[in-house]
């Protein structure tokens, strides 16, 4: 078991000064522009693959850290830049964690690489579980997969909505309804291999924030993959099945296990966005004078600030707790999902602050304060919304089953 430390190692601060200089160099200067393209910024991605950032070693290198802060530093960083771009670098590790956490070693060794591709040939991951009518209610999806037993292959039929990197991924992670009957306990997860036939993209989505990031509709029609593409095969899927049926099983689902692993590292995201804020108010408080001297020198202006350095700090506390839990001994309170809301709702927060203190220059275009506020808002609805966050924390330090 490693050591809880508040103090970084000298592998964490190297990558998190690596990560903050390209932030600097390459991110920043261009999340205006591709906030206003709405388009998936392949030239930042390639760049981030080039220099290591973006692909295998990388996600492998900061997940295999025994403290479990290496992977959330590296986070803050790279939405501190931008969180449009953030996701377009990050969103191919939700079906990488969708793949590691439910395939066999063999399926990882196959498919996670292929979400990443290589440096001079970059591919995405998509991670497909939300449906028009089933977001936070995961338990009853439509989409269907059904088993083929002459051929020894899967059929999926269904839509997936607001999918990161739907339909332009190279390996598209599928959640689906085996025995519907069975909500949760009845699903499974597949691989779709590239250049499969009958998966399109639907309509693309255009977004309030994280604009870079590519967010689309995943139509199923009659898709069919090989018996191998189930991830954890057949044997455990049918044992899980029959433990279900039986009402004896532990109600787990899959897609609820990848997000209850990734939910610190999406409350990292939305601290680097806050940070961004909070740095660029602060500086901006000072310098901006009103009645003859500096904002800041008012207490309402230097409250907020103050305010919004402790949520700032009480959020990256919470992450890095649930980040190091998270190897070492696991949740026991939902410490995860705490992070998870709780950054995510300061980013918020923080974020309409800094447009109060940049006052009229705050609410244009000309500042990013405006941007950081719309990305900052979809860490309260993705990977579970602020409610449904509260709902598992509830449940987990009660004991009982909330509604
Ligand atoms: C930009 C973007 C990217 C996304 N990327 C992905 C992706 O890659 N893969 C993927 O699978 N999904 C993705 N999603 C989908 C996202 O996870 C869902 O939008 C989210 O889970 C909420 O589901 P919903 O939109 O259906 O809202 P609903 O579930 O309809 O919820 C609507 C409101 O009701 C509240 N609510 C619902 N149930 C309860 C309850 N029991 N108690 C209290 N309040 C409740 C919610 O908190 C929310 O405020 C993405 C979404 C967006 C916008």
């Amino acid at each position: 078991m490693a050591d809880f430390s508040l103090s970084l190692n000298d592998d964490q601060l190297q990558i998190k000064d690596w990560i903050h200089q390209f932030a600097v160099d390459v991110i920043r200067p261009a999340a205006h522009e591709w906030d206003e393209r709405e388009e998936f910024p392949w030239p930042i991605v390639q760049e981030a693959a080039k220099i290591g950032l973006y692909g295998l070693d990388f996600i492998m290198n900061s997940m295999g850290d025994p403290t479990g802060l290496t992977l959330p530093v590296a986070i803050e960083e790279i939405f501190w830049g931008d969180a449009g771009i953030g996701m377009a670098i990050m969103g191919s590790g939700l079906a990488a964690a969708g793949i590691a956490g439910n395939g066999t070693p063999e399926q990882m060794i196959e498919w996670v690489p292929q979400c990443y591709g290589t440096p001079d040939d970059v591919k995405l991951g998509a991670f497909c579980v939300s449906e028009p009518d089933a977001g936070s209610d995961v338990s009853s999806l439509r989409t269907r997969a059904v088993y083929d037993q002459a051929k020894d292959e899967w059929v999926l039929n269904g839509t997936k909505a607001w999918i990161t990197n739907g339909g332009i991924a190279n390996i598209h992670v599928v959640v689906a309804a085996v025995e519907p009957e069975l909500k949760g306990r009845g699903q499974a997860s597949f691989i779709i291999p590239p250049n499969t036939k009958g998966l399109s993209m639907g309509q693309k989505y255009k977004k309030h924030g994280i604009r870079a990031s590519h967010t689309s509709e995943v139509v199923l029609e009659d898709v069919r993959i090989p018996g191998s593409c189930l991830l954890g095969g057949k044997e455990k899927l049918d044992a899980k099945l029959a433990r279900a049926r039986a009402n004896t099983s532990s109600g787990k689902q899959p897609a609820m296990a990848t997000f209850e692993a990734t939910r610190p590292a999406v409350g990292a995201q939305a601290l680097g966005v806050a940070r961004a804020a909070y740095e660029f108010a602060l500086d901006y408080a000072k310098e901006r004078k009103a009645f003859g001297r500096a904002i800041i020198m008012n207490q309402a202006i230097a409250f907020k600030l103050a305010n919004m350095a402790t949520e700032i700090d009480a959020s990256r506390l919470l992450i890095w707790r649930a980040a190091w839990l998270s190897k070492n001994g696991g949740f026991k309170n939902a410490e995860g999902s705490m992070s998870k809301y709780y950054a995510s709702e300061t980013a918020v927060r923080v974020t309409e602050d800094a447009i109060q203190i940049l006052g009229g220059y705050g609410y244009t275009r000309e500042y990013p304060v405006e941007r950081w506020h719309r990305d900052a808002k979809i860490h309260t609805i993705f990977e579970g919304t602020s409610e449904i966050q509260q709902l598992v924390i509830s449940r987990a330090i009660s004991g009982l089953r909330i509604e």
